[in-house]
């Protein structure tokens, strides 16, 4: 197999490839075929070999969406870089990814050299400094597509962090080959799809739909940087079929314009869970909402709930996409039945075969049952998936392991709580005990409501002994839950508490 854009382009040279937002120009596969050709051309010249790792740290544009498809044709890995992160954030990942060079643009520039240490680094644009080796002075040689194996490293991308430092995953072209696939038989495609790229390209969300997009013959529309009015804007203007968001991103578009274009037949909602109330108002406005649960070390899809699905039961993330097998097994690492939590546990060709360097990191990831994804779920009879927190999140009280993520649910079910977060907060007895900030739906809730709605449904050891409403949750950039926030809030609650009485 060669990079996929150069099967595509026998098939189907003329039809539409990209539109790049910030110019308002249209590619064709073919003009897209030639425009890789030169990249590929380009990192040829400046010395680059097949099986080289070749760090980007661009924002979304046409020339990284070039590097991409460029770095497939030469069989080299891509490592794309957070270029939201420090100096120093990123000095350590660009020094654990063995780089051959370090790619950026000029607005990434100054940021790529402060952190590039000895690690050559080339820009896309005219370079402002002078140890900024010029992607444009060296003439493009000619190149040939290389031969992948399916086993081929194509990609090392990095986790967000979430629960410690990120880690390279390294994914192969049969991983990538793998998801696209599935991904395409969950969702679909349309040979006149167009795909609004909202998630940055150093996350396997931003990603696939670039790659994918040359194994489907659709579109890909480029809009770096998110802005909800902007995107939704977008959406309408450029005749958005298919667009991937986390909860938050939804939000705010809804929130700025009501609803969404019609155009849309696709949005893939995951990274994050999403807010009851998000989903029942995609059900009253029609809009074609796929909950998705995924991650970097999968190539993103694990599970993918279709609309109807999700309007059907609430809180699921669907069953998991064609070849993925999923196992949820209890602290002793035996499979649970259905209906009980268990940690999620995944296996099958969209699998990573581990993190770069890292061999405790490899050592505790996988058991006998495949990769363990340290996030706690459960399975319906039909084999639909629930995620319920991180294994990472459990609240430990008076010996107890509790899943916040049980509580939370059953907190979204009282007909006035949209959203909530639990966390164990420091206790002298109990070593820990629950505690919950909720999200009203409409203004006034009482504490008092929700406890006795708790108190009539959980066992003692596990009813929140605090809890606090809120406007909303504190959150992350990417839209996750910041739970240290959540917990500094509510033990300072508990304290005033304490004082008080
Ligand atoms: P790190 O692995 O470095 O701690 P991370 O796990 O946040 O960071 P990603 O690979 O970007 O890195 O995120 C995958 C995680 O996101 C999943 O393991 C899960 O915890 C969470 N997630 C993704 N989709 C959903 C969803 N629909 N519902 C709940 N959680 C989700
Ligand atoms: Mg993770």
């Amino acid at each position: 197999m060669h990079d996929w854009l150069t099967h595509r382009v026998t098939a189907t040279p003329e039809d539409l490839a990209l539109i790049d937002t910030d110019t308002d120009t249209r590619w064709s596969f073919s003009g897209l075929d030639a425009a890789v050709d030169e990249t590929a051309g380009r990192l040829a010249a400046l010395g680059i070999e097949t099986g080289d790792h070749v760090g980007m740290l661009m924002s979304t544009q046409l020339l990284s969406v070039c590097l991409v498809h460029a770095a497939q044709r030469l069989g080299l890995r891509l490592v794309p870089f957070n270029d939201r992160l420090t100096a120093t954030e990123l000095a350590g990942q660009i020094e654990h990814s063995d780089l051959s060079v370090l790619v950026c643009g000029a607005d990434t520039e100054q940021l790529a050299v402060e952190a590039a240490g000895s690690t050559p680094v080339a820009s896309v644009d005219d370079p402002q400094w002078a140890e900024v080796q010029s992607f444009r002075s060296v003439e493009p040689e000619p190149v040939e597509p290389v031969d992948w194996e399916f086993d081929d490293p194509q990609l090392m991308v990095f986790t967000s962090g979430s629960t410690g430092d990120p880690k390279a995953v390294v994914l192969t072209m049969g991983n990538m080959l793998a998801s696209a696939t599935a991904s395409g038989f969950r969702l679909g495609v349309d040979p006149d799809d167009r795909w609004l790229l909202t998630l940055a390209l150093y996350h396997v969300g931003g990603l696939a739909p670039v790659l994918r997009s040359t194994l489907y013959g659709t579109a890909v529309v480029l809009r770096s940087g998110f802005d909800p009015g902007t995107v939704a804007d977008d959406i309408e203007r450029y005749d958005i079929s298919v667009v991937s968001l986390v909860p938050t991103m939804l939000s705010e578009m809804l929130e700025r314009r009501g609803t969404l274009s019609d155009s849309l037949r696709a949005v893939l909602l995951g990274g994050a869970p999403a807010p009851e109330s998000l989903i029942e108002r995609c059900r009253n406005y029609s809009i074609p909402v796929f909950p998705t649960y995924g991650m970097t070390e999968t190539a993103s899809q694990i599970a993918t709930a279709r609309p109807q699905q999700a309007f059907d039961r609430d809180g699921t993330v669907g069953r998991p996409l064609l070849w993925t097998e999923l196992t949820l097994v209890d602290d002793d690492g035996q499979p649970v039945e259905s209906g009980q939590r268990g940690e999620i546990v995944v296996s099958g060709p969209t699998v990573t075969a581990g993190y770069y360097g890292d061999v405790d990191a490899n050592v505790d990831a996988f058991c006998e049952h495949g990769l363990r994804t340290g996030d706690v779920g459960y399975t319906d009879e039909q084999g639909y998936l629930y995620v319920l927190n991180r294994l990472d999140d459990r609240i430990i009280s008076g010996g107890e392991n509790i899943d916040p993520g049980e509580i939370v649910e059953l907190l979204r079910s009282h007909p006035e709580v949209d959203e909530a977060a639990v966390v164990g907060i420091p206790d002298e007895t109990w070593g820990e005990r629950v505690a919950a900030l909720v999200v009203p739906k409409r203004e006034t809730l009482s504490e008092e409501s929700v406890e006795t709605f708790c108190r009539e449904r959980l066992a003692g050891y596990k009813l929140p002994r605090l809890i606090a409403v809120t406007n909303a949750l504190p959150r992350t950039a990417s839209g996750t839950i910041k739970r240290p926030a959540v917990r500094d809030q509510l033990s300072a609650l508990a304290e005033a508490d304490g004082d008080d009485s």
